[in-house]
């Protein structure tokens, strides 16, 4: 049975935006993992009436409502008085939780906290060791009420422990998906050779840019685990099919990670003189743990006379073609390469912005030389957006050469 499920997060805090509603993405992620139809998701303030009302339509409309927040021992905490006025159903005073209050709290249970000790009749009671308040889990008229505690640090453990394997046992579904991570291509055109594919119901293809990248993400909804494997596989090898070239990673793999592991598997380093990166490659390769097997070294050299004196870029060259050009990369990632005895050189040399452009070198023009077994790439890139999009990307595309360099090698 398809089970279509709702997320309704209590609090006026949320309304006024004092705090994000973290707990409905939370929520969201879990229900769609589990299979279930996330349709709606709502915010409501600490209000009787309109609580009600928002509570009458879920129940109505979904088969699972998931409720966050205002279980606390406060006047504005409604959710569970709420929900039972809403099925008729007296609220009972239970001992247990009591007693664990009290030894949550080292044996002093305030007045107010009392009334986290009601529950309705015939609900169940998912017990609470990160707070006071108990969670409550609620079977009426073939509909499934789920109440959790608003603080995530309680929320989200006792959902994983609690209410994760309850909703595993009533879904019929699990969804999984899988993140395809392509560089060299914008979003529009790798959209247009997978227009098609986009099309699918299930699984579903969906595009997503992000910072210089794009992903493609396959969901399946299935039966069974194996049966959504075997089905993003399917639709995996048309996507490679279609855009194969532009596709370096998968999932939580960033260019990065997966540039240094390859870097590592062959025992290869790697030594970068940056100028208008000013030390942002290095840095991220600087990110992944374990990066002194392949870092050897790292120089910026913003000027001129440091491009001369640290990497013997050749005074004619700069004067000739200007910092920014191919030759003075070359030279730099050559330089690099020479004076650290790394194998990899890398010499990036741009113009960042928003000022400095000119007609003729204009904002966002970068050269990238890679140096290699006595080769050297040059490459023009002609990046835009902001002076950090520019600086970051012509690091992605760095380490894009040195991957397309290892992966033909
Ligand atoms: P409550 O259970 O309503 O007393 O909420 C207690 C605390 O949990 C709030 O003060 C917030 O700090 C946090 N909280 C409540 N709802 C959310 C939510 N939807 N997302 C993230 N944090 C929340
Ligand atoms: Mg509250």
């Amino acid at each position: 049975m398809e089970l279509k499920a709702e997320i309704i997060a209590v609090g006026t805090e949320l309304l006024l935006g004092d705090i994000l509603n973290t707990n409905a993405r939370f929520l969201s992620q879990q229900l769609s993992l589990l299979g279930l139809d996330v349709y709606y998701q709502e915010v409501v303030g600490d209000n009787p009436d309109r609580m009600k009302e928002v509570i009458c339509r879920a129940v109505d409309r979904s088969d699972v409502v998931v409720l966050s927040g205002g279980l606390g021992p406060t006047d504005d905490d409604l959710t569970k008085e709420m929900v039972a006025q809403y099925f008729e159903l007296p609220l009972i005073f239970h001992e247990e939780i009591m007693e664990e209050m009290t030894q949550y709290l080292h044996g002093n249970v305030p007045p107010a906290n009392k009334k986290q000790a009601y529950i309705p009749e015939g609900a169940k009671i998912i017990h609470n060791s990160y707070g006071t308040a108990p969670g409550i889990l609620l079977e009426r008229g073939g509909k499934i009420v789920i109440l959790l505690p608003g603080p995530p640090r309680e929320l989200e453990p006792l959902f994983l422990e609690q209410v994760k394997p309850y909703l595993r046992a009533k879904s019929d579904f699990v969804m999984k998906s899988k993140v395809i991570r392509l560089f060299g291509s914008g979003e529009s055109a790798i959209a247009q050779k997978v227009k098609d594919l986009m099309e699918s119901a299930n699984p579903t293809l969906a595009p997503y840019a992000k910072d210089s990248e794009v992903t493609l993400r396959i969901t399946a909804k299935a039966h069974t685990e194996e049966e959504a494997d075997g089905c993003i596989a399917k639709m995996y090898e048309q996507v490679a099919d279609r855009v194969g070239e532009y596709i370096y990673g998968f999932d939580d793999d960033e260019m990065k990670i997966v540039v240094c592991r390859m870097l590592k598997e062959r025992g290869l380093t790697i030594a970068t003189a940056e100028s208008c990166t000013a030390g942002m490659l290095s840095s991220m390769i600087a990110d992944i743990p374990g990066a002194s097997a392949v870092l050897f070294e790292s120089v910026v050299t913003y000027s001129n006379e440091a491009k001369e004196k640290y990497l013997g870029v050749r005074h004619e060259t700069l004067e000739q073609f200007g910092a920014v050009s191919p030759q003075t990369a070359q030279e730099m990632a050559e330089g690099i390469r020479r004076a650290s005895g790394a194998d990899f050189g890398i010499g990036i040399t741009g113009i960042a912005g928003p000022d400095g452009g000119t007609p003729e070198k204009p904002v966002g023009l970068v050269y990238l030389a890679v140096a290699y077994a006595g080769k050297t790439v040059v490459k023009e890139l002609n990046l835009y957006g902001s002076r950090r999009k520019v600086r970051y990307a012509s690091c992605l595309h760095a380490l894009n050469e040195v991957r397309k360099i290892l992966k033909s090698a």
